[in-house]
This record gives C-alpha cells, sequence and structure tokens, in this order.
C-alpha cells in the first residue's frame, strides 16, 4: 500500500466539546490505485483529506492514529519534512480552486511560481514544465500567458489540476472537484482526470457526494458516515451489492448511474452533530433496520465476502 490510514482521529477542540470528524478511520490505498471517499456532507470526508496533508485548520488536530506514507507517518513529520512532503508527495485540489486562480496574473506565472518555490530548477525548465502540464490537462500550451478570466470554469479547474501536478506528485487528492461544475463540464473534467491518471500511473484519493463520479473513476470505495467508514468494497460490488443500510440509502437517494428510470429514495432524518453522535451504531436514528443491540454497542468492521462493513444485523 501507498497510503495506510490507522484509526485516525481528528477532532476540533471547541469550547463546547470535541467535534470527532474523523473518529477511528482506517483504510489503505494502493499505487496507481483510484479510492473514493463518499458520504453526506458532514461525515468526515473532507478532514480525513485534509488530515492526510495535515492542512487541518485550528481548532483541528490529528489527536491519534497513523497515516502511513510510502513507509512514513506523516502525523509525526517535522515541520521541514512536510515542506518537502506536500505538493511533492501528496498534492491536493480543492472543491472551487478554480476561484483561488490570481485574477490578475497569467496562468503560466501562477504555475511557474509554484514549481520554482519547491523544485530546484531554472526558470526555462519551469516554463517548459509549465507547458507540458497545461499540454497534459488538455489545454494548448500556446495558452499559457493568458489570463484566468479567459478561460471557462471548466479549464480553469484544469489548470488547477496541472498545478496541483507541477512537481509530479504520487498522490493526489481531489476533494468535490468537479461539484461547482456544471454538469457537462463535470464530464469533460472527468474525463482529463481518468486519463491523467492512467497515463501518470497516479494514486487518487477522490472526495465525493457524486456517485456518479465515484462509479465511473474509482476501483474502490470507503463509505462515510458520521467520522466513521461503515462500508469499504470495489466500486463494482458496492454498487451490485451494497451491504450497509447507509450505504443502500446513499444508492437508492441517487438517480441510476445507468440512465434508467427510477423513483428515488429519501433518507430520513441528516448525519448527526460530531460534538455529541448517537451512542451505539450512529446511524441507528435514521435505520429502517435498526434493532436494540443497535442503540447500545458500536457495530466493528467486519469482513463479509469481499465487504468491510460495520453493522450488527446485515449478514
Ligand atoms: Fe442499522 Fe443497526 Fe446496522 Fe446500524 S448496526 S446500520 S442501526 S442495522
Amino acid at each position: 500500500m501507498l497510503l495506510e490510514i490507522e484509526n485516525l482521529e481528528t477532532y476540533y477542540l471547541t469550547r463546547k466539546g470535541a467535534v470527532k470528524a474523523t473518529d477511528g478511520v482506517s483504510f489503505g490505498v494502493g499505487n496507481g490505485e483510484v479510492f473514493g471517499l463518499a458520504g453526506e456532507s458532514g461525515c468526515g470526508k473532507t478532514t480525513t483529506g485534509l488530515s492526510i496533508m495535515r492542512l487541518v485548520p485550528s481548532p483541528g488536530q490529528i489527536v491519534g492514529g497513523k497515516i502511513i506514507f510510502d513507509g512514513k507517518d506523516i502525523v509525526q513529520m517535522s515541520d521541514d519534512d512536510l515542506r518537502n512532503f506536500r505538493w511533492k508527495a501528496v498534492s491536493v485540489v480543492f472543491q472551487g480552486a478554480m476561484n483561488a486562480l490570481n485574477p490578475v496574473m497569467i496562468v503560466g506565472k501562477q504555475i511557474v511560481e509554484g514549481i520554482l518555490t519547491h523544485e530546484n530548477v531554472t526558470k526555462k525548465e519551469a516554463w517548459e514544465r509549465t507547458e507540458e502540464l497545461l499540454d497534459l490537462v488538455g489545454i494548448s500550451s500556446e495558452r499559457v500567458k493568458d489570463y484566468p478570466h479567459e478561460f471557462s470554469g471548466g479549464m480553469r479547474q484544469r489548470v488547477m489540476i496541472a498545478m496541483a501536478l507541477a512537481c509530479n506528485p504520487k498522490l493526489l487528492i481531489a476533494d468535490e472537484p468537479i461539484t461547482a461544475l456544471d454538469v457537462i463540464v463535470q464530464r469533460q473534467v472527468l474525463t482529463v482526470f481518468k486519463d491523467l491518471q492512467r497515463k501518470l500511473n497516479l494514486t487518487v484519493i477522490l472526495i465525493t457526494h457524486d456517485l456518479s463520479a465515484m462509479a465511473a473513476t474509482c476501483d474502490r470505495l470507503a463509505i462515510m458516515y458520521a467520522g466513521k467508514i461503515v462500508e469499504q468494497a470495489s466500486t463494482l460490488s458496492i454498487f451490485k451489492r451494497p451491504l450497509h443500510p447507509y450505504t443502500k440509502a446513499l444508492i437508492g437517494a441517487f438517480p441510476s448511474i445507468r440512465g434508467e428510470k427510477k423513483s428515488l429514495e429519501f433518507i430520513p432524518g441528516a448525519p448527526p452533530e460530531l460534538i455529541n453522535p448517537p451512542e451505539g451504531c450512529r446511524f441507528h436514528p435514521r435505520c429502517q433496520y435498526s434493532e436494540d443491540i443497535c442503540k447500545k454497542e458500536e457495530p466493528m468492521p467486519t469482513v463479509r465476502g469481499d465487504h468491510l462493513v460495520a453493522c450488527h444485523i446485515i449478514q
């Protein structure tokens, strides 16, 4: 495994108490794999991504667990080690990242500056690399001197992907990379993404609530609910035979990925406040299969066929 996360606990330490955004999260991602983290908003997906980058904003802190990347524990890295690690080993594209481009600077210069900050190369080499990167994301290198407002939203997002790849990272974390785009542009960006992943044998963690993007892109999925992973399996297996009631509900609430008509199901309620989550299984107030044990004991992840699933009832 390129990345192994063991029992990650990232809490936001507020005056009202600890918001347990990730509470015992464990998973691994292999070299060249595309791994998806799915679930509703507020279930800990973004905090998991930020923890891997050690970019959790205050008052957030990693209070427990390990994040082993290429044999080194990111949680224990010094500030110096982190400077070498971020962008070179692991890079990130955030939701709406395209809006982070400086509107008064040509896009090429913005990428060049990123390269010169992290790599020991000449300006000429940085400009050459920038042109290569733009080509890689399907933007003509002749546009290297254009300003951000001269690009469409999808192209600006591709510029941000190029920027994230500037230092040849082994792992790219993409947090809702297509959410701010319209549907047609979403498809274009996803296609670029898939091509890049194949060409570069890039390892990717895709964070999104969009299950059709997951189905089109990911090799394996983890479904998060209330700071915990409730199910993990191959993408095919999750969509063909979801086991956890929350996974079933998520898939039921999403339009068919094959485009056929189906009536959408509704998941009652909302994810709990993570400052004071329900006892036992955190999904029990919303689960139609809930039994007494679910309210008292937390279900531990167990292997069921090729799934890892945390549920007392599902066999
Ligand atoms: Fe539902 Fe119980 Fe399984 Fe939780 S443990 S998902 S409440 S059946």
